[in-house]
C-alpha cells in the first residue's frame, strides 16, 4: 500500500469536512439496549415484509418477526421479550409504516450463533439464501437488499469487487470504528462476498483522513491473507468519495456510464458493514439485528458510536447519549449531505441508518433561500456534470417536465451543488420535485 499515493474521482465533489465534525472517530462502539423497540416492516425499497406475530407473542432476539414481501427480506426480532402491539408508527422516512413493537426481557437468556464449521464450502446458493434469510440491505444508506446485488443479470461478469470504507460523509464515523475493531471479519467478509461474485480481485478504498484504518487493514491481511488478492488503496478526503461512480472511477480508473452501473464495468461495490453483516449471516446464521451508527453534532451532550438493536427510538438513543443541547434545533438521520432531517425524536434506527446528527440553532440556516445569481459554483461542483441551478428555475417556475435535458433523472442527490449555492437555493429538494412530477406522469 501506497500511503503517498491516494486516488480520486476527476470531475467535481466538494470538500465539506472539518476535522473535529468526525470527533467520534476516537469513540469506541459502544452497546445500548432500550426497553422497547419499534421495529417497522418497510425498511427497504420495495413492498414491506408482512407480520407473523401478534401482541403478546414471545420472542428471541434473532427470530423471524415478518416474512419478506416479493423481493425483499424478513424482519428479525432485535430483542428477546413481548410483543406489544402490531400498529402504525412514526417511522424516519415515511411518514408513518406498520410496525411491531417488543418490550425488552433483559433477563432472557441470549440466542448463542455459533460458528458453522464448513462455511467456507457453501456453494453460492446456500451462500446467497443465508444473506437473504437474514434480512441483509446494504447498510452504505442505498438499503437495496443484498441477495439481489449480488445475483448478476446473465452477461454481467465481475472482475473486481470493490469495499467502500471511504465514509466521506462528515460526521459519521461508524465505518471508520468497525475497521479498527473488526479488520478480519471485514477481510473475511469481502472474500466471501467475492466468491459468490466470482470476483479476482477485491480492492478496498479508505479516504485519507482515515490512515489509521488503512494501517489496520494491512496488517489483519498481512496476518490473514484472504483466499482472493486484496488491495488496499487510500482514496483523497473529497466528497461524494463514498458513492459508487466516483469510487469506481477512483479505484479502477473505469467510468460508469449514464443510467448504468458498476456492474456494467465488471465492478460490485459493497460496503464493509455490509460484508461484515454478509459474514455473520454465513459463518453464524446471525440476522441483521443490530446496526452501528454515528450519534454527534453540536447539539447532543456525549457523541458516540453506539450498536444498537434495530427499532431503538431516536430519543431514546438522545437520552442515553446525555439528552440534547438546549440550543439543539435540528436532527438528520444519515450524513448532513444526504441524510434526512427529522420531523419528530419518537422514530426508529431503521437498517439503512448510519448516523444521528443533532445540530444546533447557531449551525442551521434561518435565512430563506434566494434567485440564482448565475455564479456557475453549482455547475463547477456537479460530479456528474448536470445542471442544477437550471432544474431549480424551471421547477420555481412550475415547469419541471422541461428539467429532463438538464439531468433531472441522473441525479444522485449528492447535494455538492445546494453546499455551494451562494443564494442558499434547495436545489437537492427542487430536484426531488422535479423528480416526483416525471413519477407522476410515468
Ligand atoms: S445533487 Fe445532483 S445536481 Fe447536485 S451536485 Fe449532486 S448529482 Fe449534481
Ligand atoms: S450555485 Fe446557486 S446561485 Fe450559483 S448558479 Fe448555481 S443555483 Fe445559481
Amino acid at each position: 500500500m501506497d500511503f503517498l499515493k491516494t486516488l480520486t474521482f476527476l470531475r467535481g465533489g466538494v470538500h465539506p469536512e472539518d476535522a473535529w465534525k468526525k470527533k467520534t472517530r476516537y469513540h469506541p462502539i459502544e452497546r445500548f439496549v432500550p426497553k422497547e423497540v419499534t421495529i417497522p416492516l418497510s425498511q427497504h425499497i420495495g413492498e414491506p415484509a408482512r407480520a407473523i406475530v401478534e401482541r403478546k407473542t414471545k420472542v428471541v432476539r434473532g427470530d423471524v418477526i415478518a416474512e419478506a414481501g416479493p423481493g425483499g427480506v424478513p424482519v428479525h426480532a432485535s430483542v428477546s421479550g413481548t410483543v406489544k402491539r402490531v400498529a402504525l408508527a412514526p417511522h424516519p422516512l415515511l411518514t408513518e409504516a406498520t410496525a411491531i413493537v417488543i418490550e425488552t426481557d433483559f433477563e432472557a437468556t441470549p440466542p448463542v450463533w455459533e460458528e458453522a464449521p464448513d462455511w467456507n464450502n457453501f456453494s453460492n446458493e446456500i451462500l446467497l439464501e443465508s444473506i437473504r434469510a437474514a434480512g441483509i440491505v446494504g447498510l452504505g444508506g442505498a438499503a437495496f437488499p443484498t441477495h439481489r446485488k449480488l445475483k448478476c443479470p446473465p452477461g454481467i461478469t465481475i472482475d473486481t469487487l470493490l469495499i467502500n470504507g471511504a465514509e466521506c460523509e462528515p460526521y459519521l464515523t461508524a465505518d471508520h470504528r468497525l475497521i479498527l475493531e473488526h479488520p478480519v471479519e471485514i477481510l473475511n467478509g469481502a472474500a466471501l462476498v467475492a466468491k459468490i461474485l466470482g470476483a479476482k480481485k477485491i480492492i478496498l478504498g479508505i479516504e485519507d483522513n482515515k490512515i489509521d484504518a488503512a494501517k489496520v487493514l494491512k496488517a489483519a491481511l498481512e496476518k490473514h491473507p484472504s483466499t482472493v488478492p486484496v488491495e488496499i488503496r487510500l482514496c483523497k478526503t473529497r466528497y461524494p468519495q463514498g458513492s459508487e461512480r466516483q469510487l469506481v472511477e477512483a479505484l479502477t480508473g473505469k467510468v460508469v456510464p449514464a443510467r448504468k452501473l458498476p456492474m456494467h464495468v465488471g465492478v460490485m461495490v459493497q460496503n464493509v458493514a455490509t460484508v461484515l453483516a454478509c459474514l455473520d449471516a454465513i459463518a453464524f446464521h446471525k440476522p441483521l439485528i443490530d446496526r452501528v451508527l454515528t450519534v454527534t453534532g453540536s447539539g447532543i451532550q456525549n457523541p458516540k458510536n453506539l450498536s444498537v438493536p434495530i427499532g431503538t427510538l431516536v430519543q431514546d438513543i438522545a437520552d442515553y447519549c446525555g439528552g440534547l443541547h438546549y440550543k439543539t434545533v435540528k436532527a438528520i438521520a444519515g450524513g448532513p449531505m444526504m441524510g434526512r432531517a427529522l420531523g419528530r425524536l419518537d422514530v426508529p434506527v431503521i437498517k439503512g441508518t448510519s448516523g444521528l446528527i443533532f445540530l444546533r440553532e447557531e449551525e442551521v440556516s434561518k435565512e430563506g433561500f434566494g434567485p440564482c445569481i448565475s455564479c456557475g459554483r453549482c455547475l463547477e461542483v456537479c460530479p456528474l456534470g448536470l445542471e442544477p441551478n437550471q432544474i431549480s428555475i424551471y421547477t420555481e417556475a412550475g415547469r419541471p417536465l422541461e428539467t429532463e435535458t438538464f439531468g433531472t433523472k441522473d441525479c444522485f442527490e449528492c447535494g455538492c451543488c445546494a453546499f455551494v449555492c451562494p443564494a442558499q437555493r434547495p436545489l437537492v429538494q427542487f430536484i426531488q420535485m422535479a423528480k416526483n412530477s416525471f413519477r407522476r406522469v410515468a
